[in-house]
């Protein structure tokens, strides 16, 4: 017998057409990469998107074709998400931090017919469709005033301008694909993970959820994790679903100019990973009061420091703690402030919200007890969990439907997660297992420590050892012994770094994350 509801396909244009109806005077801010910031609303955007969609349509594009983008966060950018899926097209979100090649690469594989791209990237688009001779055209996201030379390029204002936004958003099955993401290739090939409109509209409704990423219309939102980090992180689709207020950074993902566009545009909420907490943490130092509007602050995407979750709570302000991953949507789970917590838990990554369903496995795949104590490897399952690759040919899931996410963990007996490390960042130590993130987070705690990392660098007698790196903060000094204090009484002695190392400069990665793969190449041979 089945049921007598109506039938409404999940499909993302759905929230815009809902925040252009519900909350159409509910401004969007963003700083523009041509550089004024500029004001629009929902209703506007939603217009602007419409209209988009309809030049698509005339450039040939057609439901299931792959448009690229590579774009900071802009409205121009959200217009074009909306605009490319709304009619059923894949909207690929390119990382303008990859090298060029990598970015024709990724592009190649994911068979783009179209890039959108903000101007500053006009350099590099002819590197791209060189390595990508499936690009067929090249939109650049300004108007003509403002166009770079670049050959046959169009200029998006002119083909929004053309059209009258008369085209039909929607009315296909909800399982098509609507989004595609690589991951940015911190522990391997970048892959991608291909979102369907039922798993991004069933994402958006978890992650806006009170203990969840707890978004609401009284909100001003500051994304400042990017457009093409794993799916925004879901914010693209909760924050006009919920009605908040946008504030988009654009370009400018400094301490100084965050500072600014919270204190202007009075921002209640941010989303970002640790190192863009760490530099605006600084450039508020002279001035906390400009972070008065702030009251939470959503970190993911590495491991978030007691440093970072103390300067935030010295400020009043509520640190939230994350952990999900491209192939999850990427929510995974979220700690949020409930009456059995410990104030310790809340510095774990935090429960799985309904819909992620999470497993601890030993090597062999027996379960591990939820204690606290034990580690285990992490897996997950659930509505907007990966199945499979694109362009792959299996699963990437195993006999039980679950997803290796390739970290280790915890899990205690109230459900807390507590993530102890990536599978390949853990060092291997005479036969047992250390954990990097725990020693990073102790020696993150020296007052001169600016970003720290630890390592495993190969030896002979036991297997691997750890090595901490350090980039002190500007103007500062300290020495080996300063840091290797830090450790006493707070980890067994085999687990002290062997040496620490300082760095002028940390390498970040492609998402903002310390890119450990290649302090690895650095200092293996060390
Ligand atoms: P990539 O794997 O290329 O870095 P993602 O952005 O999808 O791309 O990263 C997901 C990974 O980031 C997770 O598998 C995990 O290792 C790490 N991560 C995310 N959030 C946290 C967190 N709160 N604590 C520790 N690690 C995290």
């Amino acid at each position: 017998l089945l049921g007598l509801m109506q039938d409404w396909t999940l499909t993302v244009d759905r929230i815009l057409d809902h925040a252009a109806r519900w909350h159409g005077q509910r401004e969007i801010v963003a700083r523009t990469v041509e550089g004024p910031i500029l004001r629009t609303t929902y209703e506007e955007l939603h217009g602007r998107a419409r209209r988009l969609s309809d030049a698509l349509l005339t450039l040939g594009i057609a439901p299931g074709d792959r448009v690229a983008t590579l774009a900071w966060n802009t409205a121009r950018h959200l217009e074009a998400w909306y605009a490319i899926m709304g009619i059923g097209a894949v909207c690929h979100t390119l990382n303008p931090r990859l090298h060029p090649e990598q970015i024709g690469w990724i592009a190649n594989d994911a068979g783009n017919r179209l890039l959108l791209a903000d101007i500053c990237f006009a350099p590099i688009v002819p590197a791209i469709r060189a390595a990508c001779p499936s690009i067929e055209r090249v939109v650049l996201l300004t108007d003509r005033a403002n166009m770079p030379a670049l050959d046959e390029a169009l200029c998006v204002e002119e083909l929004i301008a053309a059209e009258r936004g008369t085209c039909r958003w929607g009315g296909f099955d909800e399982n098509s694909a609507c989004g595609l993401c690589y991951t940015s290739g911190t522990t391997g090939q970048p892959k991608g993970v291909l979102y369907s409109h039922r798993s991004n509209m069933l994402h958006t409704f978890v992650v806006a959820q009170p203990d969840a990423l707890n978004l609401s219309a009284n909100d001003v939102v500051l994304p400042v994790v990017p457009l093409y980090h794993a799916n925004a992180w879901g914010i693209a689709f909760a924050a006009p679903m919920m009605g908040a207020k946008l504030v988009l950074p654009g370009p400018k993902l400094d301490g100084e100019s965050l500072l600014d566009l919270i204190e202007r545009e009075q921002v209640t909420y941010a989303l970002g990973v640790p190192t863009v907490w760490q530099a605006l943490l600084q450039a508020a130092v002279a001035a906390p009061h400009r972070l008065a509007s702030l009251q939470r602050v959503l970190v993911g995407g590495a491991a978030c420091s007691d440093s970072i979750f103390r300067a935030f709570e010295a400020h009043g302000i509520r640190c939230i703690h994350a952990w999900g991953m491209t192939e999850m949507s990427p929510v995974g789970t979220v700690c949020a402030a409930t009456p059995d917590a410990q104030p310790q838990q809340l510095r774990k990554a935090g429960r799985p919200p309904f819909g992620v369903d999470l497993t601890l496995t030993d090597d062999d795949g027996a379960a591990v007890a939820r204690d606290g104590e034990q580690v285990g490897h992490l897996k997950a399952r659930g509505p907007f969990v990966a199945r499979r690759y694109f362009g792959f040919d299996r699963d990437a899931t195993d006999d039980d439907g679950f997803f290796d996410t390739g970290d280790v963990a915890t899990i205690d007996a109230q459900g807390f997660v507590q993530i102890t490390d990536r599978a390949k960042d853990l060092i291997k130590s005479g036969g047992e297992w250390i954990s990097s993130q725990q020693l990073e987070n102790i020696a993150a705690s020296h007052p001169h420590a600016a970003r720290v990392a630890v390592i495993a660098t190969p030896d002979p007698k036991w297997g691997e050892r750890p090595l901490l790196l350090v980039q002190l903060h500007a103007g500062k000094e300290s020495c080996a012994d300063d840091f290797l204090a830090l450790f006493d009484g707070k980890v067994a002695k085999w687990w002290l770094p062997d040496a620490v190392q300082f760095v002028d400069e940390m390498p970040l990665g492609a998402t903002g994350k310390i890119d450990k793969k290649q302090l690895r190449r650095q200092f293996a041979s060390r």
